[in-house]
């Protein structure tokens, strides 16, 4: 019996794919990661995603949870075969309380969708990782995805209240819920949450809203250099200013993404600072000049806009950078270290001098507040030289964010391209018990196979 008819006794035949091209790939197919699937599934139901796993327990295939694929990890790349469990027909709002600041959502709502019935209600979702029109909540949660506005607000995982998952051999299970606190028993919610796909399938979340800050003002200022940039970052945090985001992009990212900034970029800036002022009117009138304030010493010229259509063309420029970028060379290599602040310029300058190291024009831009670079390499997807040095870059910005007292991953989790790299930040005992958390969860170890691994 081929594998299809077979799943057509697990799953109603119309969830079952033909085509699995468009599911074996995420955003590092330019760096040449694609995999193969046996089959790909689309479940409508929590309990036809149970069944699935179960049918996968008892007959030893692996089974790949995929949201939007939108990660830059390769997380849902079906590498090794398997089943491809796609949450995309997984979409439906279960319950929407505005009035509560609260939703309940399936795993394959887009971000973009709960962010625009909150907008639309008085409410935030503040989470906002590029791609949220094709990124879905399930995926995010998986990756505990940030953000611009994370520097204020947290990453996703912090607007979580309650999961619904499936996890093996395909029991469903529910922790947390419409509930603002919940202390009893071990943080399970916050195991799953980053997770990717290793340990239970997210089939369902409650989100916790907050009402829109009545007006929000960017501020943009240019600079000559990284150190008079990162200055300019200190000087914010330390003058105690609340920004919701303080990101910056290095003069390599400049040269890339300025010819479609709003207005004429100075022609000596190689930095730049953009930071975000919410709140009440009044409020962030008053933090917008407090940030002017504190962003102008040494800067070259500062963009701050106050007019909707303005703001709006400044945060979707902000959001083509990444395309930008890779648009100089058809590819890239990038990475999402996360270093302490008062590291960020040596992980900036290091960025470089790695890229020279080994041949490749190098950038990074990034959420500056939270210490979390795209540190990137420029290279030709078809360039095969170019790609391995890139990939042998990568490993030396890893070991440079673990010596600056950082984090190989900030955003877009360890999946397969940062497999075994765990133990480079972790103790063995850490490590140890990162493995033994894992096969609590999947004893057979068929859940996402290879993902995340410690070492
Ligand atoms: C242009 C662009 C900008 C981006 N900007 C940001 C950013 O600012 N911040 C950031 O953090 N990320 C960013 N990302 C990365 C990406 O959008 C996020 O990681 C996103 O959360 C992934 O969601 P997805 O639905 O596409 O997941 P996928 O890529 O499909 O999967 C990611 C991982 O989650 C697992 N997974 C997916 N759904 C589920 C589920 N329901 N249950 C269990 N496991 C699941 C997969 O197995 C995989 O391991 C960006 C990506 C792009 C393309």
């Amino acid at each position: 019996m081929t594998l299809a008819r077979e799943l057509a006794s697990v799953v109603p035949e119309e969830s079952i794919v033909e085509a699995a091209a468009p599911y074996v790939a995420d955003q590092t197919e330019g760096r040449g990661v694609k995999g193969r699937a046996d089959a790909v599934v689309l479940p409508s139901t929590t309990a036809e995603v149970a069944r699935l796993l179960t049918w996968c327990y008892d007959h030893d295939i692996p089974l790949i949870p995929r949201g939007g694929g939108t990660g830059y990890a390769g997380g849902a790349v079906p590498l090794d075969g398997g089943i491809v469990l796609g949450l995309e027909r997984l979409a439906r709002v279960r319950a929407f309380d505005p009035l509560l600041w609260r939703i309940s959502v399936e795993a394959g709502v887009t971000t973009g969708t709960v962010r625009r019935l909150a907008r639309e209600n008085g409410l935030v979702f503040p989470p906002d990782p590029g791609a949220g029109e094709q990124s879905q909540i399930g995926g995010n949660i998986a990756t505990n995805a940030g953000g611009p506005h994370a520097f204020k607000y947290g990453t996703t995982g912090a607007w979580v209240t309650g999961l619904e998952a499936v996890v093996p051999p395909g029991d469903v299970v529910t922790v947390g819920g419409p509930i603002r606190k919940d202390v009893a028993g071990y943080d399970l919610k916050s195991l799953l949450i980053g997770s990717e796909g290793t340990l239970g399938i997210i089939t369902a979340a409650w989100l916790r809203l907050v009402p829109a800050p009545e007006a929000a003002f960017p501020v943009a200022a240019f600079y000559r250099d990284a150190a008079d940039g990162c200055a300019a970052i200190e000087r914010v945090l330390g003058t105690g200013l609340l920004v919701a985001a303080l990101e910056y992009l290095d003069g390599a990212t400049l040269d890339a993404a300025a010819r479609s900034f709003p207005v004429e970029r100075p022609r000596d800036a190689a930095f730049l600072v953009l930071a975000d002022a919410d709140g009440s009117a009044v409020e962030a009138e008053r933090l917008r000049h407090e940030i002017i304030d504190a962003l102008a010493e040494r800067s070259l010229a500062v963009h701050a806009p106050t007019e909707p259509g303005a703001i709006a063309e400044l945060w979707r420029w902000r959001e083509g950078v990444s395309i930008a970028v890779t648009a100089q060379l058809g590819g890239k290599v990038s990475e999402d270290i996360v270093v302490p602040v008062d590291r960020l310029r040596e992980a900036i300058d290091g960025t470089l001098e790695i890229g020279a190291r080994h041949g490749l024009p190098a950038c990074s831009w990034g959420h500056a507040g939270d210490g979390n670079l795209h540190s990137t390499f420029l290279v030709s997807p078809v360039d095969e030289d170019g790609l391995a040095r890139a990939t042998d870059a990568a490993g030396e910005l890893f070991e440079l964010a673990v010596r600056l007292g950082g984090s190989i991953s900030g955003e877009h989790g360890v999946g397969w391209m940062k497999r075994g790299r765990l133990a480079q930040q972790w103790s063995p005992r850490a490590v140890a018990l990162h493995d033994e958390i894992k096969r609590i969860f999947d004893p057979k170890g068929l859940l996402n196979p290879g993902k995340k691994a410690a070492v």
